[in-house]
């Protein structure tokens, strides 16, 4: 057997195109345009490649749309105060500050800066804890899309047992929260793995839904995973270059040999990537939504 594979690719397009429409609907009703800003601090070259595709993708979708370009010394103070004008700015709906910050920068305390009403990275603790207590006023986007991925593929969560790996505040912990709620697209039997799991690998193969973010190219192979589970993958490993010396890419999964043993799984790219950005773009144009409904 071998797997269906899910497009990030093109559900984001589906989504693209709702979020699209959406815009002009607000335009032309109430004269509101969303608003999403977008700061990084140096030139990490993934960073650098992360911000220009939200640019870009907030740009195509009929977004008001600023970039905010600071040097890598920028003070702390300098960078809280940028963040204070817009959380001030009527035009501003969204703020992104790009992570990883320089080291003399404490990300908590930018986090905790910007207005939860504005944070689409949906990282302030106010909107984590509403997360758990399933009143989310903004999803992280990655957890978001991977929801959304399942729910447009028509997977059901409702009962499956989930087992997610990793337990990073923006992808395994989320995601977990989100999928144990007692909600539509949810209602799962969630796990949680890290690296003080004993037996990865009994967890793993009972997984109807598998649900992979650990940072490790090709960690999880064929014998790890159930025989027609659902795998996505989260994973983005740097691993070389491509002949055009662009960065060439694998997830945590073993692509080509899990997908001969599972019924459905995301491609790296082309699977969760492309769903993250176009959550920041939903999660930006309903906090347009929201200014308008106050
Ligand atoms: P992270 O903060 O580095 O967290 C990794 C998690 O995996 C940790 O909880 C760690 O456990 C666990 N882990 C690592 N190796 C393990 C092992 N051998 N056994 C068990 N657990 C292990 O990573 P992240 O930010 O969640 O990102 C994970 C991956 O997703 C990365 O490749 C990242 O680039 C990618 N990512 C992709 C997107 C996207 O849009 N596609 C977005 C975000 C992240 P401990 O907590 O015990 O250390």
């Amino acid at each position: 057997m071998s797997a269906r594979i899910i497009s990030g690719v093109d559900v984001a397009n589906e989504i693209r195109k709702e979020i699209k429409r959406d815009v002009e609907n607000l335009k032309s009703r109430f004269n509101i345009t969303p608003g999403l800003v977008t700061i990084i601090v140096g030139n990490n070259p993934a960073s650098v490649s992360y911000v220009t595709a939200k640019q870009k993708t907030a740009k195509d979708l009929g977004f008001y749309s600023i970039q905010e370009n600071l040097p890598e010394k920028v003070s702390k103070i300098e960078l809280l105060s940028l963040i204070e004008k817009y959380n001030k700015d009527e035009k501003i709906h969204g703020i992104l500050v790009q992570l990883p910050l320089p080291h003399h920068i404490n990300e908590k305390e930018i986090i905790y800066t910007i207005d939860p009403n504005k944070d689409v990275d949906g990282f302030h603790p106010v909107n984590m804890g509403r997360l758990v207590i399933g009143e989310a006023l903004f999803y992280p986007c990655t957890p978001y899309g991977i929801q959304q991925l399942l729910i447009k593929n028509n997977i059901e969560t409702e009962g499956a047992e989930v087992v997610v790996l990793g337990r990073s505040n923006i992808v395994g912990k989320p995601i977990a929260m989100m999928l144990c709620q007692k909600a539509k697209g949810a209602n799962a039997t969630v796990t949680i793995c890290h690296t003080g799991t004993k037996n990865l690998t009994v967890h793993t193969k009972r997984a109807d839904i598998l649900i992979v973010a650990l940072g490790s190219p090709k960690a999880i192979t064929a014998d790890m995973v159930k025989e027609g589970a659902v795998v996505i993958d989260v994973g983005v490993n740097r691993i070389g270059t491509t002949p055009e010396g662009k960065a060439r890419l694998c997830g945590d999964v073993d692509f080509e040999s899990v997908k001969e043993k599972v019924s459905a799984i995301t491609p790296v790219p082309g699977g969760v990537g492309p769903m993250t950005i176009t959550m920041l773009m939903l999660n930006t144009l309903n906090a347009a939504k929201k200014s308008v409904e106050g």
